[in-house]
């Protein structure tokens, strides 16, 4: 039997950054089922600069990109982005630095190694852990993280929350491509990838991504059918993209369900994908994963040094609110272009074109002022109104 504080289950970037954040006088345990932190790539890295210069300051983790275009079957929107540049993320040496930032504290972490179960006895976890080798271990801890994805491998199977239905799958091509502008990135909707959207990311290591994500049960397509389907299609010659014969797969699902604020159950907490918090417009979560991790490992902190539980109803209560009202317009978004046809996505895409480049960063980062509520209310209304 293992003892510690705190027992986070799940090593991607939530899990990560909660071990970060803990005193240094409060142990933890971070149990990964995966061999290597990183890897396999289960997200393709979409990011922005401003957040990544705040989260991870002097790494060499990330592509800049400073011009965005949307296609649809027929439309297209370009944009030269000045004010709010996306990166694309180096997904494994970003996951390593997170992991390093605890290297110094009372920290282990266990690779290979699956959480099975707990329970729950006096005010303590026990829970099952299956080694790399197969053997059974048991850790006794105060605490318990779901940081586990949209596997909810703690807190579903303890009834706290639903596994989740509606699931984003996606699958990404990653190859060299030695004439591709790598400032540049793309993302594309319509008759290619009904009930998603697709990319293409440039990396900072020469590498170019091409990926395409579906919503299951919206589509009975699986994203690898969808893949083949687009490389048979020669769409990707008007992309300026060649994939050529050899390449590899990285492919991830993540949650995309209704916004949920409820992420504190007693001493159990779930944060990250198993809170559903990548956005839902463009699903983009590493830097929410982070911010959230680094904040439930700082008030959880304060919860083991005041013995009390104020300071995560205060994390909880934070969380709704500065998610809980775009997460849900954006939600209600993402439900209605899940069903949109190849002529609604032209249409959506010659509406994006008469956006500048700041509205159409905030719509990607699901951030919804008034302003630009009304502003779509209105556009909407005339649409109804003169057709
Ligand atoms: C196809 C795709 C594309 C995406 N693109 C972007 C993007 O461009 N930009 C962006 O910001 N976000 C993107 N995301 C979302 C982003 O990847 C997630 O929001 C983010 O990874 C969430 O981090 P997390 O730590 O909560 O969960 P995860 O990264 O899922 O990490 C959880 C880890 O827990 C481990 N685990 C699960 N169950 C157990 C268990 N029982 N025992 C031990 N370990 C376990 C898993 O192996 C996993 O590695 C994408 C996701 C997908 C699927």
């Amino acid at each position: 039997m293992k003892t510690c504080d705190v027992l986070i289950v799940g090593g991607g970037p939530a899990g990560l950054s909660v071990a970060s954040s803990l005193a240094d006088n409060i142990s933890s345990i971070i149990v990964h089922q995966d061999m290597e932190i990183g890897k396999p790539v289960r997200t393709s890295g979409g990011s922005f600069l401003k957040d990544m210069e705040r989260l991870c300051p002097n790494q060499d983790i990330y592509q800049v990109i400073d011009k965005l275009d949307y296609f649809s079957d027929n439309a297209e929107a370009r944009f030269d982005v000045e004010t709010d540049k996306m990166v694309i993320l180096d997904v494994t040496k970003l996951y390593k630095h997170l992991a390093s930032l605890s290297d110094d504290k009372p920290r282990e972490l266990l690779l290979g190694t699956k959480y099975i179960n707990t329970v729950e006895e006096d005010g303590f976890y026990t829970s099952t852990l299956r080694l790399r080798d197969g053997e059974k271990q048991q850790v006794k801890s105060k605490y318990i993280i779901d940081a586990s994805g949209w596997h909810c491998a703690v807190t579903a199977p303890l009834g706290l929350v639903e596994k989740p239905e509606r699931l984003g799958i996606g699958t990404e091509y990653e190859f060299v491509q030695k004439d591709y502008p790598m400032n540049r990135a793309i993302l594309f909707v319509g008759s290619h990838v009904l009930s998603g959207y697709g990319w293409v990311f440039p990396t900072n290591y020469g590498t170019v991504r091409l990926g395409v994500g579906v919503i299951k049960p919206d589509t009975d397509d699986s994203p690898r059918d969808v893949m083949q389907s687009l490389l048979d299609s020669g769409f990707l010659d008007k992309l300026g993209v060649k994939v050529p014969e050899d390449y590899e797969v990285n492919s991830g699902i993540l949650p995309s369900e209704p916004f949920d604020q409820n992420v504190v159950f007693g001493n159990i907490i779930r944060v990250g994908d198993s809170a559903n918090c990548a956005t839902p417009v463009a699903g983009e979560g590493i830097r929410i994963a982070i911010e959230q991790g680094r904040a439930l490992g700082t008030l959880l902190t304060e919860a083991i040094r005041t013995n009390s539980p104020r300071p995560l109803d205060y994390f909880e209560k934070a969380y709704a609110a500065k998610y809980a009202r775009d997460y849900r317009i954006g939600f209600w978004a993402n439900q209605r272009i899940a069903r949109y046809t190849p002529a609604d996505w032209d249409k959506s895409v010659k509406r994006l074109a008469k956006m500048d480049e700041v509205q159409m960063t905030e719509l990607l980062r699901s951030r919804f002022s008034l302003k630009s509520i009304l502003r779509t209310v209105i556009l909407h209304l005339k649409r109804k109104l003169f057709g």
